[in-house]
């Protein structure tokens, strides 16, 4: 790299800095433009509504105190035989039960939000905590957040019956300290993209079935890639009732010790590794009526609200990776001396971390503004902010790991894990692609209702 000559470090009292020339102005222009740089993450918390920044805090410390032990832990252990625990993981969802971590899009009395942030959508909130989270290790941030995901058709299916059945004991178990893990599978061995957009569910073949059997149903198939299948002792499993097609698509809660279901294996994946994703079986697994969720045939618009909730926290993972990438980059740039100066002093070098910090924060810009807008997670918006988000972390991340160069690639910075966890995001909850579709499938409708000249973006 041709490195720039000057010094690109103008000392808070040098004249020419704005910091002193700020300073001579008079205290009444001072008020509008004060020079008091601030750390950029207080200074966001900041302008969050008090319930959303005390919930920022809280998510801060607790992922700094409670999963970064585990980071390198979790990464580097073997990679177990389905159905383990690690106990650092135990440990780990443990307290994040006690906290009310698991429980925390949940509504009191149901779960432990508080009054105050009920005020505020469930997805926001939950994208609030996954930045966190994620910034500190994204495994172990899924791992608690395919949790959420799980219980998601449950809660929107707002059947009291339901919760109090299948969400009352899951709060009661986390409250005291024991994990009880939900999942959500939907995806098929045959079928990925296929169950998470419309114009290929029309063409997939179901794989998982549900036969008739007296009042209620058996489940035959196998699902694939369901994050912490394994773990979980409740799963919302997805499937079509017997010789209907995907429209037919009916939620089913299924009980993990319920005779019928095993888990196969997991994958060793290349990222995120403190969260299994588990191929699981149903071979003939009985299904009560009462376990069906919002009614047969209500799977595909219940799968599809619950993406389009879980599309922002998603993009709330990959600001958290972004940001952790910046915030190395600068550790390493502060520390790292060339020619007897910090790096971070070289323009060349602050280019690319200018562009770094701006991209990340344009990221949750984005996010913030479209969570937080509505209680109702919009489709196009969802897509939108997730593809966009994973695409642009990718990005910060490899600008990232080009800093650090060769400190990069060992596993002791944490740049390199960085990467291997960045790249998942761009495949589940539907791979950018189909989210880019999903964009379209929102709007064409309305787009091709529209008269010449009255479209507006
Ligand atoms: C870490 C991880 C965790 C996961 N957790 C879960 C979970 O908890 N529960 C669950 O059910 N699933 C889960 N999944 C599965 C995930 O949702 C799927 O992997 C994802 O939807 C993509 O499906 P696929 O891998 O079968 O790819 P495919 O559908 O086979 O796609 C292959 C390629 O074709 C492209 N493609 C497909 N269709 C189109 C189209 N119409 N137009 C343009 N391009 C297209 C895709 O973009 C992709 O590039 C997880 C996956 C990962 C990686």
């Amino acid at each position: 790299m041709i490195m720039q000559k000057h010094h690109a470090f103008l000392k808070p009292d040098h004249l020419l800095s704005t910091w002193s020339a700020f300073k001579s102005l008079p205290a009444a222009s001072r008020a509008l433009c004060r020079y008091d740089s601030k750390d950029l993450w207080e200074l966001d918390t900041q302008r969050l509504p008090m319930p959303m920044a005390n919930l920022r805090r809280r998510a801060r410390a607790f992922a700094e105190s409670v999963l970064a032990p585990g980071v390198r832990i979790l990464d580097e252990a073997d990679h177990a035989q389905a159905g383990t625990l690690h106990p650092q993981a135990a440990q780990v969802l443990s307290e994040a039960g006690r906290q009310g971590w698991m429980t925390g899009i949940l509504p009191v009395p149901l779960g432990t939000a508080g009054v105050a942030e009920m005020a505020y959508a469930p997805h926001f909130r939950y994208a609030l905590q996954v930045e966190e989270f994620a910034r500190v290790d994204a495994g172990q941030m899924l791992l608690l957040s395919a949790h959420q995901l799980g219980l998601a058709p449950l809660l929107l299916s707002m059947d009291p019956k339901l919760w109090w059945r299948y969400l009352r004991p899951m709060v009661h178990d986390f409250q005291h300290g024991i994990p009880h893990l939900f999942a959500f599978a939907i995806t098929e061995p045959g079928s990925g993209s296929d169950v998470e957009e419309g114009m290929g569910a029309e063409l997939a073949r179901p794989g998982v079935v549900a036969y008739r059997d007296g009042k209620g149903y058996r489940l035959r198939g196998r699902k694939c890639y369901i994050s912490g299948g394994d773990l979980a002792r409740t799963l919302t499993v997805f499937a079509a009732l017997e010789g209907e097609p995907m429209s037919s698509w009916t939620c089913f809660v299924v009980q993990s010790d319920q005779p019928g279901f095993s888990c196969r294996r997991t994958e060793l994946k290349m990222g995120m590794r403190a969260s299994s994703a588990a191929e699981i079986e149903l071979d003939d697994v009985r299904i009560e009526p009462s376990a069906i969720v919002a009614g047969l045939r209500r799977g595909w618009a219940l799968n599809r609200a619950t993406l389009n909730m879980s599309r922002f926290p998603v993009a709330a993972m990959a600001v958290g990776l972004a940001r952790r990438a910046c915030e190395l980059a600068l550790d390493f740039c502060v520390q790292r001396q060339l020619a007897g100066k910090p790096l971070l002093h070289y323009q060349e070098i602050q280019l690319q971390l200018a562009q770094m910090i701006a991209q990340t924060r344009a990221m949750r810009s984005m996010l913030w503004q479209s969570a937080s807008g509505s209680f109702v997670p919009r489709q196009s918006e969802a897509s939108m902010v997730k593809f966009l988000a994973s695409d642009q972390a990718q990005e910060v991340c490899t600008m990232g790991l080009d800093l650090l160069a060769e400190v990069g690639i060992g596993s002791d910075c944490g740049m390199e894990k960085l990467l291997r966890d960045v790249r998942l995001i761009r495949i589940f909850e539907g791979t950018n692609q189909i989210n880019r579709l999903a964009v379209m499938e929102d709007l064409q409708p309305l787009w091709l209702q529209s008269g010449p000249g009255s479209i507006s973006c």
